[in-house]
This record gives structure tokens, C-alpha cells and sequence, in this order.
């Protein structure tokens, strides 16, 4: 069974499939993204990658209705890709040369045109997670891509947030946090001419950072080339640190907000790039229990101004003092 479930409480949509639940154990030592598996080519740099088991689809079966006044489902339309960054098994966002980095921009900005353009995709969501801690069993280098058919509850909530602000006072407030955190200073863990790295404010992981754009941007495709360039050069700054950190792969989910794709107007928006790793430290893992998930409270138990500082001593280690 594949559909969308509405709740109507929180107004959020909820992906049901049952069949996810039969997908095969991969054998050990096999990896189906390395050439030679069979399911990629032999030979490729970065690649797009139909997932063998998605959620959504172009074609998803019919629902039955819910005869209901109060449940209401619909057709889990959209789209699931994987994105594989590397033919190496074990390079990472971190070790990938500036030039495969590049590609790999290019390649999420085609298909955040390519799926964004579909009448049935309102809101393109490209992500990676990364680590056995946050659920990963595939270690090579990928991330995904979901297309969905509605605008997901939080970015509807950084949307209404931004637009009241907007209203009020005719700033952009995502510029208006890059601003304020650029005159404090203490949170900046990285910086180029088009791009700035930090640990938020109001950061609720202790190893959390924003990459947020210095200009206006409301999606990756309005980026120019050097600022391409610019935004490979932190992703790879900032995953670097993070292996360097404790020595590990580090863990984490990174999320790319940007304008949804229903073209509506959104001028009041800004993309930017949100990385919640879930390590408090080197041993011990943050989960999201009863306040994160009942009550969406989140406990921070380290300082912001602590960790960004840490990140930035690792970086200075590995690139020298900004
Ligand atoms: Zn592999
Ligand atoms: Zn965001």
C-alpha cells in the first residue's frame, strides 16, 4: 500500500508504505552504487539514481477513498532519486576534489529544475543523511532527493515566519540572521566571498551549522558559477572538519531549504543549507526523545559560542586561519 496520510491536527501529510518493509538485507561486501555492481555503470562521476524502493512516484497507485469526513488521504505522487557523489566507496562531501564537488552542484541544480518543472512536485528537498546513527546502511557517498507533491510543514513554517517579517519590516530574515551573526562573530565558523558558516544562535544540535548565502538567493539554480564554486568550497570546509573532529566519519543529516516549486512568489525567502549532526560528542549520540518529539523543545546541552569555536580551531588546523 502506498499512500498520503492528512493529519489534520498538525497539517502535515505522512508517506504510508508497507512495501519498504519487505526491501532485502544487502549482503556484506556488496555495494549496489560501486561499478561493477550491475545496478550503476561501470563508469560514471556523479550520477543520478532511480531509488529501488521509493516512496513517492510519477505513476503511484490509486487510494481508496477514506469515506471519512475527518481522515482524508491521497496518491503518493512525487518523485525519490539518490544522488551518488563519487564512484569511490569511500570518499565523502569532505575528500571529493573541488572538481567533482562542482558536478555534483550542478548535477542538484539540474535536477532541481528538472523535478521542480513537474505539475505534480511543489516543493524539491534535497538531503543527505549520513552515518549508521542516523540510520544509513549504505556507506558510499550519497545523498537524495525527494520531490514532493506538497510543501513540508517546516518549510511552510520558515515560509509564513519569513513573509510576517518581511511584511513588518521589508528585510529579508534569513539576511537578517547572517547579519547579526556576522556583527557577534563568535558563532562563525567559516567564511568566503559568497557563502558564511555558522553554528546557529539558536542552534538545537551541538554540532549544528547554517550555510547561508551573503545575496539574495532563493534556490541553487540562481546561484552563479563562482558562487557554485564558492558554496563546493565550504560544503567540503565544513565536512573535512567534521571527520576531523573526532577522527570518524562524522555523522549527519544535511538539508537544502529553498523556494518551493509550485511558482508562487516567494521573494521574501532565502536558500540556505541546515547540517544537524547527532553527536554530542565523541562517544555519546543526541536523540530525539519525549520533548523533541512530543513537545518539539529541544535541550541544547553545549554552548553554541563553544562549539563553533571548536569547529573553527579543526578548520584553521586544516585550511589555516580564515
Ligand atoms: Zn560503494
Ligand atoms: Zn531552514
Amino acid at each position: 500500500m502506498y499512500e498520503l496520510r492528512w493529519n489534520p491536527v498538525l497539517k502535515w501529510w505522512v508517506m504510508v508504505s508497507t512495501e519498504r518493509q519487505n526491501r532485502p538485507l544487502t549482503p556484506e561486501n556488496y555495494c549496489p552504487f560501486c561499478p561493477g555492481s550491475n545496478k550503476v555503470p561501470g563508469k560514471y562521476e556523479v550520477l543520478p539514481y532511480d531509488n529501488d524502493w521509493p516512496i513517492l512516484s510519477p505513476e503511484p497507485p490509486e487510494v481508496n477513498p477514506t469515506r471519512s469526513s475527518i481522515f482524508k488521504n491521497a496518491k503518493s505522487y512525487g518523485k525519490c532519486e539518490v544522488i551518488l557523489y563519487s564512484p569511490d566507496h569511500k570518499s565523502s562531501l569532505g575528500e571529493l576534489p573541488m572538481e567533482s564537488i562542482e558536478k555534483l552542484i550542478n548535477l542538484w541544480v539540474d535536477k532541481y529544475i528538472e523535478l521542480g518543472n513537474k505539475d505534480f512536485i511543489d516543493y524539491v528537498f534535497i538531503f543527505e543523511n549520513r552515518g549508521k546513527e542516523v540510520g544509513v546502511t549504505i556507506t558510499h557517498p550519497h545523498g537524495q532527493i525527494y520531490g514532493f507533491p506538497f510543501i513540508p510543514r517546516k518549510i511552510e513554517l520558515e515560509l509564513s515566519s519569513c513573509r510576517e517579517y518581511y511584511e513588518t519590516s521589508q528585510k529579508n530574515l534569513y539576511l537578517e540572521i547572517l547579519r547579526e551573526e556576522l556583527k557577534q562573530g563568535k558563532r562563525i565558523v567559516d567564511e568566503n566571498d559568497s557563502f558564511v558558516t555558522f553554528v546557529p544562535y539558536f542552534a538545537d544540535y551541538p554540532y549544528q551549522v547554517f550555510i547561508i548565502p551573503r545575496e539574495k538567493r532563493l534556490s541553487i539554480d540562481e546561484l552563479s558559477s563562482e558562487e557554485k564554486t564558492q558554496l563546493g568550497k565550504s560544503l567540503k570546509r565544513i565536512v573535512s572538519t567534521y571527520d576531523n573532529l573526532f577522527d570518524r566519519d562524522f555523522p549527519y543529516m544535511m538539508c537544502f531549504h529553498q523556494k518551493p516549486t509550485d511558482g508562487k512568489d516567494y521573494s521574501y525567502y532565502q536558500f540556505h543549507i541546515e547540517f544537524y549532526p547527532p553527536l554530542r560528542n565523541e562517544k555519546t549520540q543526541k536523540f530525539n526523545a519525549s520533548s523533541e518529539t512530543g513537545s518539539w523543545t529541544h535541550g541544547n546541552p553545549t554552548s553554541p559560542e563553544e562549539k563553533a569555536k571548536e569547529l573553527r580551531k579543526i578548520m584553521e588546523k586544516l585550511y589555516g586561519k580564515r
